[in-house]
């Protein structure tokens, strides 16, 4: 009887709109299922601090976005073969982290691959013809990206050359939401963009559990990885695609070819950043096991 009247005193004193507690949330931003998943001191701050989080994810898409035809690359992208364009600090120094993992894997990753990505179109099942590829090939170089450090502005070297960050983005934006909840105090938190996911803290020492798909049954986790206070991505053939002939067309290209790289399913790095797993996800699907 006692034990029954306290806790019934315990659960009217913790009313719903004061009670500590974990939630999750999920919305549409950049073409992806993205999730917050944190703890906080009641659920009304804890849907505001989800909510900071998602509004700084869309801000960088529209920074980002090539969808979008107003987002600065887009703009930059227009005219950036006619001359120097002046961009924020932001975009500046992404595409400069970019090119730093172009050198790292040998162009493996190279954000100039849009030069002939654009030519696919997954959901209309279209590709590019091999004349078509060879064609718009020589665009994909990040050489031709020349960074401007003392004007802060960006120029390519040739005309066909275009920037598309979708191999990087999605972790930095991410990164983004991350540096937020930390700022607002969250200790334990988990932030999801795709296959991009970062942790601050843990699960009351318990770790966070981070699913890996199956690339032959998307519905299916293959692997199960406990993880706190990291970064994990995942990059596969299954997220964008459609098959032709028995052949796989997915939307990683390997620069080098203008062709979807084929040497793995799905490569997973983890490391302390988004950003960086994201980039080196991307990158070691191109580069295979061994070289990755
Ligand atoms: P997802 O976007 O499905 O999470 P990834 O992180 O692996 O998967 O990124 C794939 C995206 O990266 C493609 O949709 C495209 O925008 C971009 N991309 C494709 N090939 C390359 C490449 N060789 N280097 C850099 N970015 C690439
Ligand atoms: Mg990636």
């Amino acid at each position: 009887m006692r034990s029954s009247l306290v806790m019934w005193t315990l659960l009217a004193l913790c009313s719903p709109a004061t009670r500590a507690e974990w939630i999750l949330r999920e919305q549409a931003i950049m073409g992806t299922r993205c999730a917050v998943e944190l703890w906080a001191a009641d659920r009304a701050r804890a849907d505001a601090l989800a909510n900071t989080a998602f509004a700084e994810m869309r801000r960088v898409d529209r920074l980002m976005s090539t969808y979008r035809a107003d987002s600065e690359l887009s703009q930059l992208n227009d005219s950036a073969a006619d001359g120097p364009v002046a961009i924020g600090k932001e975009l500046f120094d992404l595409i400069g982290q970019s090119l730093d993992y172009s050198r790292l894997t040998e162009g493996a990753f190279d954000v100039t691959y849009a030069s002939v990505g654009y030519l696919y179109d997954y959901r209309g099942h279209h590709r590019p013809n091999p004349q078509q590829i060879a064609a718009a090939r020589p665009g994909i170089d990040y050489r031709h990206v020349i960074l401007l450090p003392d004007r802060a502005a960006i120029r390519y070297t040739r005309k066909g050359t275009r920037v598309d960050l979708g191999g990087i983005a999605k972790g930095y934006a991410v990164d983004r939401a991350i540096e937020v909840l930390r700022a607002a105090g969250v200790t334990r938190a988990m932030v999801n963009a795709g296959g991009d996911t970062r942790l601050i803290g843990d699960r009351f020492g318990k770790p966070w559990v981070v699913g890996v798909r199956d690339p032959n049954d998307r519905g299916k986790v293959i692997l199960r990885i406990p993880l706190t206070e990291t970064a994990i991505s995942t990059s596969g053939d299954y997220e964008r695609y459609f098959d032709e002939g028995g052949v796989r067309y997915h939307h990683i290209l390997d620069p080098r070819t203008g062709d979807s790289a084929r040497l793995l399913r799905s490569a997973t790095v983890i490391a302390s950043t988004a950003t960086r797993t994201d980039a080196l996800s991307t990158s070691v699907f191109v580069m295979g096991a061994q070289r990755g």
